[in-house]
């Protein structure tokens, strides 16, 4: 940074020619830059962007060595930046089996018994990503569907959203989890009329299985972080904030990066119960470096909306007996309450997960409460999702100063089958994002992946449109909440940065900025919305470095 102020301020000068390692030329370049939205080229030295402008200014900075990328017109946009994924668990669920389109309880229990024919006896099935609404009826899984295909592998396969997951008997049975077994708090075992155990766990009551499958090597890890690097690159995306990185994944991260194999920049999020742990060796938020850091803290206030476990003031209107669960860590209130007043106190940036209306509303009183306690800073609080809120709620995320970090794809997901859970008025507050941004929040958008693809075009897209994966609401679900192209950009690039307090580094194509781009096949902001859908990332330059290209 200091060599490129002593650059800038050389050529300022005239005491050095404008020299470039890459430069792009002949685009169209959304900066999301307000003193210059639009240019035709940039130009980029050492993983920074030094100029923006036409392509005949831009050509000055071309010297012998300087690579040139004639964009024959394409849109470039900054790279993404994911702001919510589970990075490690995508990329392990690239290799396991795919439930995520299983379209009947035949087609589930076939693509389960293909993928454990070619495993050895005792090798764990996780991931899958199954969707119960992709089928009719929408039957939960039990495992009395797989057991005669499953006999020598534990199965543990998770539901789309990772609030519910189904076991296999086995799996079970290595849990310790049977009839007598009492549900934990924030969780439930699902039982038949016998009062047996399903199979299938909610939220809380995942814990016994997880702890009971074999943690995966560094090597894994590895793999599995190279399969999600790929599948970033080839979407565009420059910048991740991993929801769940884990000291072993961090780890491994870290050595990615010393070997020069980091392609993504990586913002690791630590679980907020383990505050004390960061505070007591003095890490505080933005810990690390422009590839990889840490200081980050994320909670749970409540479960999903597809599991019926986010947390509403009102019950559901397809299972009139619940409003949903509070997690653990809110059983009781003052748990979380005190964990987000410590380690808001010891400088790290905390981030809770809030989807129901109530869940949103308490999490919002917990924010508050903490900066009144611990004074006025820049401290950026998230609430993760912030998926349904009550009209009086959106107001105090920009009032408080609260992130809304969301994932668009989602709203096309869920607005199938949303309302015959909580009925159209709780609607017009679900993926709020035009009332959010009226009301001054900042919007940072992610993918929540696995949970959802890691595609910002699809992401974008689902904002824009709100178009419904099914094609019921091609208008849009709750079309008073679109917004436009551009904001939705600048959700998945400066918003995201801003949510990670990155915003004077990257986010924007300006001088300065980091060398992230993020080249189109056609210009989202000019062809018809619908087309978004279609559209792919030609080529992803990382760090000043093209990493993809189709
Ligand atoms: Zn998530």
């Amino acid at each position: 940074m200091l060599f490129l102020m002593f650059l800038l301020a050389s050529l300022q000068q005239g005491a050095v020619e404008p020299t470039a390692d890459l430069v792009l030329i002949n685009g169209k370049i959304w900066t999301v830059n307000e003193a210059q939205p639009q240019a035709e080229a940039v130009a980029c030295l050492g993983g920074r962007i030094v100029a923006v402008g036409s392509s005949s200014e831009m050509r000055g900075w071309i010297r012998g060595g300087a690579r040139v990328i004639d964009l024959k017109g394409r849109r470039v946009v900054p790279g993404f930046n994911d702001a919510h994924v589970h990075f490690y668990t995508g990329g392990a669920h690239l290799a396991s089996v795919k439930l995520r389109d299983a379209r009947s309880p035949d087609q589930f229990r076939e693509r389960i018994r293909l993928f454990a024919a070619k495993l050895p006896k005792g090798r764990w099935i996780t991931g899958g990503d199954w969707d119960h609404e992709n089928w009719t009826p929408a039957q939960l899984p039990a495992r009395a569907w797989i057991d005669a295909v499953t006999p020598h592998n534990p199965v543990f396969v998770n539901r789309l959203d990772g609030h519910m997951a189904l076991a296999n008997s086995l799996a079970l049975k290595l849990a310790g989890i049977r009839r007598q077994s009492a549900d934990p708090p924030g969780g439930a075992i699902l039982r038949d009329a016998q009062g047996d155990p399903t199979g299938l766990l909610k939220d809380a009551a995942m814990e016994a299985v997880y702890r009971v499958i074999p943690p995966p090597s560094a090597e894994e890890i590895a793999g599995a972080l190279r399969a999600a690097m790929r599948y970033a690159a080839e979407n565009g995306v420059t910048s991740v904030q991993d929801m769940s990185a884990s000291p072993d994944v961090l780890a491994v991260c870290q050595k990615l990066l010393a070997e020069g194999e980091l392609t993504v920049r990586v913002y690791g999020y630590q679980p907020l119960a383990t505050w004390q742990r960061q505070a007591a060796i003095g890490l505080r938020a933005g810990f690390g470096n422009e590839k990889l850091k840490t200081g980050g803290m994320k909670a749970f206030a409540d479960g999903s909306l597809g599991s019926t476990t986010a947390l509403f003031f009102e019950p559901y209107l397809d299972a009139p007996d619940t409003s949903g669960l509070p997690s653990e860590e809110m059983i009781p209130d003052s748990k979380l309450a005190g964990h987000i007043l410590g380690a808001d106190r010891a400088g790290l940036q905390v981030a809770v997960h809030a989807i129901g209306d109530r869940a949103n509303h308490i999490v919002l009183g917990m924010f508050e409460t903490a900066e009144r306690q611990n004074g006025a800073r820049d401290r950026r609080f998230r609430i993760e999702h912030a998926q349904h809120l009550r009209p009086q709620d959106v107001a105090r995320f920009a009032k408080l100063g609260v992130i809304a970090s969301m994932q668009p794809y989602h709203a096309i997901d869920d607005g199938r089958w949303a309302e015959k859970r909580i009925g159209p008025q709780r609607a017009k507050g679900s993926y709020a994002f035009r009332s959010l941004l009226e009301a001054g929040a900042v919007l940072a958008f992610g993918s929540d992946w696995y949970v959802a693809p890691m595609e910002p075009l699809m992401g974008i897209y689902a904002a824009v449109t709100r178009a419904t994966l099914d094609d019921r609401h091609p208008g849009g679900w709750v079309p008073e909440q679109k917004i436009g192209v551009a904001e939705a950009i600048r959700g998945y690039t400066l918003g995201s940065a801003y949510a990670s307090f990155d915003e004077r580094i990257k986010g924007s194509i300006e001088p300065g900025r980091l060398a992230d781009l993020a080249v189109l096949s056609d210009d989202i902001l000019t062809i018809p919305q619908r087309e978004i859908a279609k559209t792919r990332v030609m080529m992803t330059v990382f760090d000043g470095k093209v990493v993809f290209s189709r």
